[in-house]
């Protein structure tokens, strides 16, 4: 297999270049992938004014291919490192589903960077020459929106907050995705444009194989948004579930306890967690997340009831979870601060 690819450089700094895919131009043998970039000129608009493309787009042999594994007929899952994004992983800590129809693809998420949805993208080719017809948002988190730019052509759907959400943060959340995984690993990345925004339920048909989508008040976040794959009883639940990853509260504790109980309900056998799994029984995939949002709130409130400050609740809120989650120190003092600030004016 053969790529058309373009060489990216971070503006004024020369050393920092890579290798950008253009996706659909690929080719079994490399004549083959010369004579399409020929025949028909790619749009390099895409790439954005803050990389300077030297030279013409050229053709070589395809790169790195995303690690998928079939959880269910047609539906493929890779599971990201349990891991905050660092220059090894290069931001490959979240979890990405592939469903395949009998018309056309879906992708649910779609890493960090541009290079991991060029990797998706290319594991996706790797199993169907379908059209890749959705790229579906759980969230505005950066782990998870950040490859979407990739996939040209497909409609990218989120929640209906989800534009107003990433707007407001993105030139954050690339900053501080740079300093993490180095700013050459993000050459090319661009935020997702959102082209279907849902505010409730929708149904999505890929032929043969429909996914329900659904939104939720704030709960993780201010926009989260699970889907069914009906087919394969899976929920695909973002990060409203975490397995061996501590939760990440950037919403509402009580809102997401919530919704977590509204979703116990719902008919699939198993779900796909936002981090860990990469599949899980449900309902019960979902109880340690319960358990530790329970224990968070009911902790918060004691320091509160306590008289605690801020700082002081901090220390002691949610400790006794300690032992049952990777990365605790990394984000549970954050999620106590969220939750004393919720609980606070209760
Ligand atoms: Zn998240």
């Amino acid at each position: 297999m053969f790529e058309a690819v373009l060489t990216l450089c971070l503006a004024g700094a020369e050393a920092e270049c890579r290798s950008v895919l253009l996706p659909g131009y690929e080719a079994a043998t490399m004549a083959d992938c010369t004579a399409m970039l020929a025949d028909t000129a790619p749009d390099l608009d895409v790439f954005g004014a803050d990389v300077i493309a030297p030279g013409a787009p050229r053709c070589q042999p395809a790169g790195p291919v995303l690690d998928l594994q079939e959880i269910a007929p047609r539906l493929w899952v890779h599971k990201g490192a349990i891991a905050e994004p660092d220059r090894v992983n290069g931001g490959d800590v979240s979890n990405i589903a592939v469903v395949i129809g009998d018309a056309s693809v879906a992708v649910i998420d779609t890493g960090s960077a541009r290079w991991m949805g060029e990797s998706l993208w290319r594991a996706v080719r790797a199993r169907t020459k379908l059209p890749v017809s959705h790229v579906i948002l759980t969230h505005m988190h950066p782990d998870h929106v950040f490859g979407a730019s990739v996939f040209d052509g497909a409609r990218v759907v989120g929640h209906a907050g989800l534009a107003r959400a990433l707007a407001d943060r993105q030139a954050n959340y690339l900053e501080s995705l740079a300093s993490l995984i180095g700013a050459d690993r993000l050459i090319g990345t661009a935020p997702p444009d959102i082209d279907l925004a849902i505010d409730g339920k929708m149904e999505i048909d890929l032929g043969g194989r429909v996914l329900e989508l659904s939104t939720w008040p704030t709960a993780h976040t201010g926009n989260d948004l699970t889907v069914v794959d009906r087919v394969s009883g899976t929920l695909l639940a973002g990060d409203l579930v975490f397995d061996g990853h501590i939760p990440a509260l950037d919403g509402s504790v009580t809102g997401w306890q919530a919704v977590l109980e509204q979703m116990a309900g719902q008919p699939p056998v198993r779900v796909v967690p936002g981090h860990g799994g990469p599949v899980l029984p449900w309902p019960a995939g979902g109880a340690a997340t319960a358990r530790y949002l329970g224990v968070l709130a009911a902790d918060t409130r004691a320091a509160i009831a306590d008289g605690l400050r801020l700082g002081a609740a901090v220390e002691r809120i949610a400790q006794g979870e300690r032992d049952y989650w990777q990365l605790f120190d990394a984000f549970n003092a954050r999620n106590a601060t969220v939750a004393y600030t919720e609980l606070e004016w209760e």
